[in-house]
């Protein structure tokens, strides 16, 4: 292994995922670990600058955590952490790497694999395998530390790495989850929004469902109340229709969400309702990563037991969601958040719910 792989994991080995919503499955409330939620906010040189949150939220067992740990496979290959000046693995922000386009095939994939994803035979660790079994808790996990970015404008920004899951499977279940989907939307800058193969109109509903929540919840009326939304379709299986990609997620999403004229009202007034609450709307299609990503108790996470088609796809994917000049801070009502002001909405949001 390589010193700086071995680097790099030590560095995720010794953080971790910290719970900071957890839904009580027996009187289905909910709480805010309002202490792990200071720790990370409140650090004296991050509290004051300004905060990015990049939520991943679905249903369990869909790949979140195997596509979170890739992000911070990123961020820590990429970015130096807090004000503590990595050593020398820790590339400069900015540097080339990040200055690749993302048109399919226009990719020099295998030559760069080296770089921020990480050893072809690294386990992969994070959020998913870490202590062996993971409990489906429904609720958000945040991973234990922020990232602090130079962004190429000058300014720096704190970055916040988000897990909301939950399942939209019984009746009790739906209002929990609708608020708690609700509440990761609120505070997050982008919300990349996983399912599996395709958008189907349920998933469409539940979207209207927390966002109705999210909306009615907060104070003002916004123009647009939340920031930027990302559908990601794992296990694309149209690219003959739809490439994989960005491009490809554009005109499947825009086919998706026509209004049509001869549409059901309510199929109409979903797609409206989309449109009308984010400030920018765009979907990803990834392919299968393989079947021993899919099937095989043993993978541990490494690249060479992942379809190349899914690395390539990802490896455009990351910094689309968290390359510095993709970077944005978290606004409410047009005014950009700094990690404090994020604290005191997560609590204020919080108290509406549980009121
Ligand atoms: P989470 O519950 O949504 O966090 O899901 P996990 O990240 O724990 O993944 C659940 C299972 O799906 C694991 O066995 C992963 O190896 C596998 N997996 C990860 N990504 C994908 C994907 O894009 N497609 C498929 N079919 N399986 C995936
Ligand atoms: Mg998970």
């Amino acid at each position: 292994m390589r010193r700086e792989e071995k680097q790099v994991q030590e560095e995720v080995g010794a953080v971790g995922p910290v719970h900071i919503v957890v839904a009580h499955e027996e009187d289905q409330g909910f709480s805010l670990d309002e202490e792990a939620l200071e720790r990370l906010l409140l650090r004296e040189e991050l509290c004051d600058l300004g905060v990015v949150v990049v939520s991943v939220a679905g249903a369990f067992r869909k790949g979140k955590s195997f596509l979170l740990d890739f992000l911070l496979r990123y961020m820590y290959n990429q970015v130096r952490l807090g004000f503590t000046c990595k050593p020398e693995w820790a590339l400069p922000v900015n540097q080339v790497r990040l200055g690749f386009t993302c048109k399919p095939g226009a990719l020099d994939f295998t030559c760069t694999t080296s770089s921020w994803m990480g050893g072809p035979e690294e386990p992969l660790t994070g959020f998913t395998w870490r202590g062996g079994c993971e409990r489906e808790t429904t609720g958000i996990q945040a991973w234990g530390q922020l990232f602090l970015v130079d962004k190429p404008d000058g300014t720096k920004v704190a970055v916040v790495l988000m897990d909301t899951q939950g399942a939209f499977d019984s009746q009790s279940t739906v209002r929990d989850c609708a608020t708690l989907f609700a509440l990761s939307t609120m505070v997050s800058s982008v919300q990349v929004y996983n399912l599996s193969h395709n958008v189907q109109e349920d998933d469409l509903q539940h979207l209207q469902l927390f966002t109705e929540y999210g909306r009615l919840a907060m104070e003002q009326t916004y123009e647009k109340p939340f920031q930027r939304l990302m559908f990601l379709i794992r296990d694309w299986s149209y690219p003959y229709e739809h490439p994989y990609g960005l491009e490809g997620g554009r005109s499947f999403l825009e086919k998706r969400l026509q209004v049509k004229q001869q549409q059901h009202e309510e199929l109409q007034t979903v797609r409206r309702h989309i449109h009308s609450c984010f400030s920018s709307v765009s979907c990803f299609l990834l392919p299968h990563p393989g079947l021993r990503v899919a099937t095989n108790p043993a993978f541990d996470g490494r690249l060479t037991d992942i379809d190349e088609d899914f690395k390539k796809e990802l490896f455009c994917l990351v910094p689309t969601l968290l390359a510095p000049e993709n970077l944005v801070v978290k606004e409410i009502g047009g005014v950009k958040l700094t990690c404090r002001d994020l604290l005191h909405y997560f609590k204020a949001y919080m108290k509406i719910y549980q009121g």
